[in-house]
Parts: C-alpha cells; sequence; structure tokens
C-alpha cells in the first residue's frame, strides 16, 4: 500500500479506537487466518470475584479468608486480587506474611502465623502430595459453572476451596462471532484449568481452546499454529503474553492491559473490547483495496 493510504488506514483505525503503531501491522491484519485469544482481562472483565468458600477441617470461613488474603498480599495476580478484595469486604483484617513465593502458572506459598500455607491449581497440589478426596469433585462442579476453583492447604492440610468468577465483556460473544464469519479460526489460550477453560470457551463460542499453558509456553502455542500454516494474530493483555505478542504476525494488546503488553503489540485495542479486532480487519481490506 501506498504511504498515503496507510496513513489514512491508521486514521480510520483510530476513530474506532484502534491503535495501529506500524504500517505493515495495517497490511498483516486482513491475511490473519488465526486469531488467539488470552482468556484473563481478553475475553473476560479480568476482575474476577469470590463466589464460593468451602471449607475443610477444622477451619471456618472467616479464618480461611484471612490467611488466604494475607498470603496474597504479596501477589499482584487478578486471582490474588479477588481473595485481598473479599476479605476487605467482610472488615477481615490481614497478617505479616514471610518468605512468600510465586510459582508461576500454579499458585502461591508463605508462611503466615508460623504455619506454611499453599494456594493455587490442582497440579500444585498434586505436586506437593496434598490428599485432596471429594474436593475434587467439589472443584469438577464449580468449574463446570465457568468458576476458577483455587486449592488452600495449611501445613499440608488440605483447608479450603476457594473459587472465583470472572465474567465474559458483554460484546465478547458478538466479537468473537464477526471474527468467525470472517473464516477466521479463533482459539483460546489459557492458564486456567481445562474444566473452567471448556466452559468459558462454551460461553464465548469457541471451539478450539488450549488450557493449562505455563506462561513460557504461550508464545509456543503461536508458533505452532504458524507452522499448520495459519497466519496468526495474537490477542492479550498480560505481562506472560508478551513474547506470544511479539512473535505472532500481528499482536494485539488491550488497552486497559500491562504496559508489557502493550509494548510488545503491533496494534492496541484503546477499548478494550474486542470488536477492535474485526474493525482492524476491515480498515486493513479497505487499505489494500485502495491501493489495487
Ligand atoms: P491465567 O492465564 O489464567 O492468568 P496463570 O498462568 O497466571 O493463568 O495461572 C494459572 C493457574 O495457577 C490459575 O488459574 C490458578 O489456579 C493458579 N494461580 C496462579 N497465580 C495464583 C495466585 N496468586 N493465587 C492462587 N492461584 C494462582
Ligand atoms: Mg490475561
Amino acid at each position: 500500500a501506498t504511504p498515503m493510504s496507510v496513513m489514512v488506514g491508521v486514521g480510520k483505525a483510530a476513530e474506532a479506537g484502534v491503535l495501529i503503531r506500524n504500517g505493515e501491522a495495517l497490511q498483516t491484519a486482513s491475511k490473519i487466518t488465526a486469531m488467539i485469544l488470552d482468556k484473563t482481562g481478553t475475553i473476560t472483565l479480568g476482575a474476577p470475584k469470590v463466589t464460593d468458600v468451602l471449607v475443610a477441617g477444622e477451619y471456618d470461613e472467616q479464618a480461611v479468608l484471612r490467611l488466604a488474603a494475607t498470603l496474597e498480599s504479596g501477589s499482584e495476580h487478578p486471582l490474588a486480587m479477588a481473595i485481598v478484595e473479599s476479605a476487605q469486604e467482610r472488615g477481615i483484617e490481614t497478617g505479616k506474611v514471610s518468605n512468600f513465593n510465586a510459582i508461576a502458572g500454579h499458585g502461591v506459598q508463605a508462611e503466615v502465623d508460623g504455619k506454611t500455607l499453599l494456594f493455587g491449581n490442582e497440579k500444585l497440589m498434586r505436586e506437593r502430595t496434598i490428599e485432596l478426596g471429594d474436593f475434587v469433585e467439589m472443584a469438577q462442579a464449580l468449574a463446570a459453572e465457568a468458576k476458577t476453583p483455587m486449592y488452600f492447604a495449611v501445613d499440608n492440610k488440605l483447608a479450603a476451596i476457594i473459587a472465583v468468577a470472572d465474567p465474559i465483556k458483554e460484546d465478547s460473544i458478538a466479537a468473537i462471532k464477526r471474527l468467525q464469519h470472517n473464516g477466521i479460526r479463533v482459539v483460546m489460550l489459557t492458564g486456567d484449568n481445562r474444566a473452567t477453560a471448556k466452559a468459558v470457551a462454551k460461553k464465548a463460542g469457541i471451539k478450539e481452546f488450549f488450557a493449562e499453558v505455563l506462561p513460557e509456553e504461550k508464545s509456543k502455542k503461536v508458533q505452532e499454529l504458524q507452522m499448520e500454516g495459519e497466519v496468526v494474530g495474537m490477542t492479550g493483555d498480560g505481562i506472560n503474553d508478551a513474547p506470544a505478542l511479539a512473535i505472532a504476525n500481528v499482536g494485539f494488546a488491550i488497552g486497559t492491559g500491562t504496559d508489557v503488553a502493550i509494548e510488545s503489540a503491533d496494534i492496541t485495542l484503546m477499548r478494550g473490547s474486542l470488536h477492535g479486532l474485526a474493525d482492524a480487519i476491515a480498515v486493513s481490506k479497505a487499505t489494500l483495496r485502495n491501493i489495487k
């Protein structure tokens, strides 16, 4: 395309809240055959809220939330925010945390009140050989409702399951349909567990998804689709998504996401809405038509 038509295209996109950082991305956007969407914060609001606290053994809800919120006060993960907020809402004061440790893609660990706390997904609990008993079935039931269940262990004994829900953005379903009507293969990518991922993908109208993807594996999924011959668009908001955004044929960042994601992407969706994807592709097509 001529520099002039690219400039016009970039301006048109900007009017739709789509910020294009380079002319090449504008030209490649119309050629995208597969779009990978991160789940949390991209398809969903990225603001999870605690929905269920199921306690085991000697702990009650207040005690569990106090310990869990104290542990999570050391984490910046959206899941951590949900736990801390939930404790605050109930007027629970948090304590002091030491030896805090984040286990990427799995959960967190620390010491509180001289107890060793472990909080995260089933894989983490299995690795630490914590007995889960019939809590596995309860977690699966929560996951089937598109909630994310997390296991909470105190001194290597299961103390609770805490579940959070992160609603789908109200226009994600329609925006995903627009991509599919353009013949684009839409794939969801998440570090979350398989059952929750399946339920969210179904709600969002997405048939294909990869779950339990570790942060460092996200960019590998982009490469896998590229090796299948796809021209890959990647959309994400998190630090975890940055390498995948950089390696994709076109990287799209959610404008409300992290700076690292925005810096790694070619295009920023300022309104946070996934409609920006089909908008960008439409502008790209118009730009290429103008020069033919
Ligand atoms: P996502 O792509 O959903 O942000 P992550 O790779 O960050 O996924 O995390 C994967 C899983 O690890 C989460 O679904 C959760 O079960 C567990 N996890 C990660 N961080 C935390 C945390 N701070 N507290 C509790 N669980 C966590
Ligand atoms: Mg995300």
